[in-house]
């Protein structure tokens, strides 16, 4: 038999619900769910795996261009004549020149343009010349911010363009935080989820200060991974639940103490989400809040401000979660404002 049939017989392939539930079961199920496939506005479906090898073609019914193989460390390959193999308790990718992925999370087919560690490129791009903001709203996924807008909670945002960006793997604030700040991968940069504090390469934070921009990082109330220039921490002093209007307050300040690089990090989208869900009156209200925030902003910036997310949130059973390779978690938006209109 060709490794085609082989492949085609011997997978076993379940749908992606189906897929959640098992894993939901507890920890020994969990890693039946091999591997997952995703194209940026869908969860196509999970991988069980009962096979020797097989391609992408195989498991994908409908045609794609480009295809990213992304690993459990956060490895990502463009995926090229390779094949994947099951082993043991993983799914493992080599392709035709020997590059491989021991243990692959997803492929993702037809991945959007854009990636979060674009943010880096960005930002060192601009700052050479002007000054320049970068808001990371937590937890704000593309699928999130698409409703938000289509249901009136994104009045100020609605009226610039928004890319997709592939977020990183795991979809979690250090991994997510880590790419946006040195534009590098999970693999380069040592941080793949929620455990690793330590960054293996500079930051942007380095580069402002080798430029001598005087810099303000914002953060909520807890630093996230150890960078060259020290958050200054906001607390929920007015004990309503979030750092946000904090966050915005030092914001404010920091425009006016003539800071040229500021990097601030609302919290607000991610808490409602995990609490009431990604698409819930609260976490949509926490976004039409923080629209709010950055309409303030945007007008009294002499600069580029630049608006993206960590990663975005899934419905749960009791709320939100992420972490899993499901589009809702890694497809963000990408917003880049100049002086109140949008640059492409
Ligand atoms: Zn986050
Ligand atoms: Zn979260």
């Amino acid at each position: 038999m060709t490794r085609r049939l082989i492949a085609v017989f011997s997978v076993l392939i379940i749908v992606f619900s189906a897929g959640c539930q098992l894993k939901e079961e507890g920890e020994e199920n969990e890693r039946d769910i091999a591997m997952n496939i995703i194209d940026s506005n869908s969860n196509i479906k999970s991988i069980a795996l009962q096979a020797e090898e097989f391609t992408l073609q195989d498991v994908v019914d409908k045609p794609f261009g480009k295809a990213l193989v992304i690993g459990q460390l956060g490895e990502v390959r463009a995926f090229k004549e390779g094949y994947f193999n099951a082993k043991g308790d993983s799914i493992g990718y080599v392709d035709k020149d020997g590059d491989e992925i021991k243990d692959v999370a997803g492929v993702i087919i037809d991945p959007p343009e854009g990636s979060i560690t674009d943010s880096y490129y960005d930002i060192k791009k601009y700052i050479e010349n002007e000054n320049v903001m970068f808001l990371l709203l937590d937890g704000f996924g593309y699928h999130q911010y698409e409703y938000a807008r289509e249901n009136g909670f994104l009045p100020f945002l609605k009226n610039y363009e928004a890319r997709k960006a592939l977020s990183v793997y795991k979809p979690v604030t250090n991994a997510g935080l880590a790419a946006i700040i040195t534009g590098t991968t999970p693999e380069e940069n040592g941080i793949y989820s929620r455990k690793q504090r330590e960054l293996k390469v500079d930051s942007i934070f380095k580069q402002a200060l080798e430029l001598n921009k005087s810099t303000a990082y914002i953060e909520g109330n807890i630093g996230i991974v150890n960078t060259e220039v020290q958050p200054v921490l906001n607390l929920d002093e007015n004990k309503d639940g979030y750092t946000d209007d904090e966050v915005y307050k030092s914001i404010i300040k920091a425009i006016e103490d003539g800071n040229e690089f500021i990097f601030a990090h609302f919290h607000g989208i991610d808490d409602a989400a995990h609490s009431y869900g990604p698409l819930s009156d609260e976490a949509m209200e926490r976004i039409k809040t923080i629209d709010s925030y950055i309409e303030g902003i945007v007008p009294i910036w002499d600069g580029v401000v630049i608006i993206s997310a960590d990663h975005g949130v899934h419905s749960a059973e009791d709320g939100g979660d992420h972490g899993e390779f499901r589009y809702e978690d890694l497809i963000v938006p990408y917003i880049i404002i100049n002086r109140g209109s949008n640059v492409e």
